[in-house]
């Protein structure tokens, strides 16, 4: 059936500006990196990336390798988006990223201007997308110059195959070198990507600071830790989940050491009638410094759960308190 865009798209999710940019975001946006692979169901995933759409979630975010296998997630991207969303192209904020191995040999990972040109090359192909609205380095490559991967970068921009480009799972020493050397080339840095949850909180020792104090956006990815900060595990785990399926990145013995801790913030969450994934989204974006969480979904109403969370962003000073003794016992 052909699809009409919700007309009240833009009454749902509130939007941020990303760091000092003309860009804002949505403040929450859909991750493809699961569910659309080559043995997901392309309907479900297309009522996905529908829904998101309809409530406003216009920045979708993928790479390379999603799939499985590597590259279907943007080839079936591509189709979807070909189908429901050409005439919206100017509403979509896309996202692509190389860093990771993609293809064999020295040139198909890391951080080489030749991966990463090529990469994004071959990501526009699969997509069947003129360009990209932003392009990421998927993480740092000790072996490369940042200076070449940086200047990689700058081309990407100038070339007009990206209109803006971002870095990801960079440490904060690191993402201050990278953020310098986009300014001098006239290219910045609109955002980072970083792992950032309840239960990770690497991003609050020096990074958040760095990217603040450079304007710089910051999106945390795995801000529900896949799956394990909903109310998904709390009575154990369910056959449909992440989990159970054993996906190498979600192991049931991680879910069984944090069920204690996931038990006692859903009865924080139930306190403040949200339910757990809603708490831990508003608990991300209670921070000022950050622009977005970028979220998973294997259903369409999880994505509708999740926008939610955002209805109650405040913490009590007492909720702040129970929400951190959980999380340092
Ligand atoms: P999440 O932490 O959001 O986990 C998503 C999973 O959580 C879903 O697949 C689903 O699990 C479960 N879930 C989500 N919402 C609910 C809900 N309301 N109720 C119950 N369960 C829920 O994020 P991801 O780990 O998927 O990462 C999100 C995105 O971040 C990726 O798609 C990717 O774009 C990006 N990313 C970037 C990385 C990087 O290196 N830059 C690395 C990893 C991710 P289930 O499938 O079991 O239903």
């Amino acid at each position: 059936k052909k699809y009409y865009a919700a007309e009240d798209r833009y009454e749902q999710v509130p939007f941020k500006r990303c760091g000092h940019s003309g860009i804002q975001l949505p403040m929450i946006s859909l991750g493809l990196w699961h569910n659309f692979g080559h043995a997901d169901d392309l309907l479900k995933a297309q009522n996905i990336l529908r829904t998101a759409f309809d409530l406003g979630v216009v920045h979708f975010d993928l790479a390379n390798n999603y799939g499985p296998p590597f590259g279907a997630a943007e080839t079936n991207f591509g189709r979807l988006f070909n189908e429901d969303f050409l005439p919206y192209r100017d509403e979509l904020f896309i996202s692509s990223k190389a860093g990771y191995d993609m293809w064999p040999g020295p040139y198909g990972n890391l951080g080489s201007r030749k991966y990463l040109i090529s990469s994004l090359d071959q990501s526009l192909k699969r997509m069947n997308l003129d360009y990209v609205d932003l392009f990421y380095h998927h993480r740092p490559d000790p072996d490369t110059p940042l200076e070449e991967t940086m200047g990689a970068l700058d081309h990407i921009v100038r070339s007009g195959k990206a209109l803006y480009v971002g870095i990801s799972n960079y440490p904060a020493d690191l993402a201050e070198k990278a953020i310098k050397i986009l300014n001098e080339l006239g290219t910045p840095c609109l955002i980072h990507q970083a792992r950032y949850s309840m239960f990770d909180r690497w991003v609050e020792d020096g990074l958040l600071d760095v990217l603040d104090q450079y304007g710089v956006g910051c999106i945390a990815f795995s801000p529900l830790e896949q799956g394990m900060l909903t109310n998904k595990y709390v009575h154990g785990i369910p056959e449909d989940s992440r989990a159970a399926k054993g996906m190498t990145y979600l192991q049931r013995e991680a879910v069984e050491q944090k069920l204690e801790a996931i038990k006692a913030l859903h009865q924080v969450a139930s306190d403040r009638g949200q339910s757990l994934s809603e708490m831990a989204i508003a608990w991300l974006l209670k921070d000022q410094r950050l622009t977005s969480v970028l979220v998973g979904v294997s259903t369409p109403d999880q994505l509708k759960a999740n926008v939610n969370g955002l209805t109650n962003l405040e913490f009590s000073a007492d909720e702040l308190q129970a929400i951190r003794k959980v999380l340092e016992a």
